[in-house]
């Protein structure tokens, strides 16, 4: 099977934005035959009830999805057995510095800030056993690279920093990157549309897909939603989820569909008239309507 997905985070309610890269995750899914999974990405920040809400918010706007919806909670050994893989290997040591250490570390000039630069990559038995006593340890991978490229279809060659990244972090929690390699390649998910606030940790992702034996995904970044000022949508902007707008008597699926410059006003219509050819390359400005 190949396979498409949308992957929210259930710390609280999908704004327009969020909506806006599900249904463009879908269109690129169904026009290219691909099976569309849900999988809900609760490591972290879960609120209760968030997940049923935004599964409600998905259905409302007549996404369907294909099988069961996957919660990355119930993977944890899928996880386990990734990472003892990679141990065996000698690709995971432990590191001790916290996220302070690591943005005063200094770093060259042409480098992003949070860089990590492998202070804790070959410390001495002893010098792991005092660090331990201290504070628990993140597991990080232990990168042959410094830089990967991965093919994306709006961005075409997208090179980018792969350092040591984190693989589970200090509070025994998965990393983010490890998991959703993990979870693509187990489901079959060879096709990742996404924000592009996400594009520069894909070569991280599809440089581990590889060390694990997989094959890394198509990628597809697409533009995310802003306010007026040109900072990411969020809540604090306004009426901006689907219930809000409701409330306000405003069709979201409107809204999404005028964004994306087509007139269809169900996800089958906008199947027929989309082309990826011509989505709006610019973030979309979304001014929230007052009531
Ligand atoms: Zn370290």
């Amino acid at each position: 099977m190949t396979a498409g997905r949308f992957a929210p985070s259930p710390s609280g309610d999908l704004h327009v934005g969020n909506l806006r890269t599900a249904v463009l995750a879908w269109l690129h899914a169904r026009r290219t035959d691909r099976a569309f999974l849900v999988r809900i990405e609760d490591l972290d920040r879960v609120k209760p009830g968030a997940e049923q809400r935004q599964l409600a918010d998905l259905a409302a706007l007549g996404l369907d999805w294909d099988g069961p919806v996957v919660r990355q909670s119930e993977r944890a050994r899928l996880y386990d057995a990734a990472l003892a893989s990679l141990a065996g290997r000698d690709l995971v040591y432990e590191c001790f510095c916290t996220r302070r250490e690591i943005l005063d570390a200094p770093s060259a000039p042409h480098e992003p800030p949070g860089i990590y630069r492998g202070t804790c990559r070959n410390l001495s038995d002893s010098e792991r056993s005092a660090q331990a006593a201290v504070r628990p340890a993140a597991l990080r991978l232990r990168s042959g690279i410094s830089d990967f490229t991965v093919q994306d279809e709006l961005h075409g060659q997208y090179e980018g920093v792969v350092d040591d990244f984190v693989l589970r972090r200090g509070d025994g929690v998965v990393a983010y990157n490890l998991a959703v390699v993990i979870d693509d390649s187990h489901q079959g998910v060879d096709q990742v549309v996404r924000g592009e606030d996400l594009l520069p940790s894909a070569p991280r992702q599809a440089y581990l897909a590889t060390l694990l034996g997989a094959e890394p995904p198509t990628y597809v970044h697409v533009p995310v939603a802003v306010n007026a000022d040109g900072q990411r949508l969020a809540k604090r902007d306004g009426a901006v989820t689907y219930e809000q707008l409701q409330e306000l008597g405003v069709d979201a699926m409107a809204l999404i569909a005028e964004s994306l410059g087509l007139a269809g006003s169900t996800m089958a219509e906008l199947l027929d008239e989309y082309d990826p050819a011509s989505l709006p390359r610019d973030p979309w400005v979304f001014v929230p309507p007052t009531g």
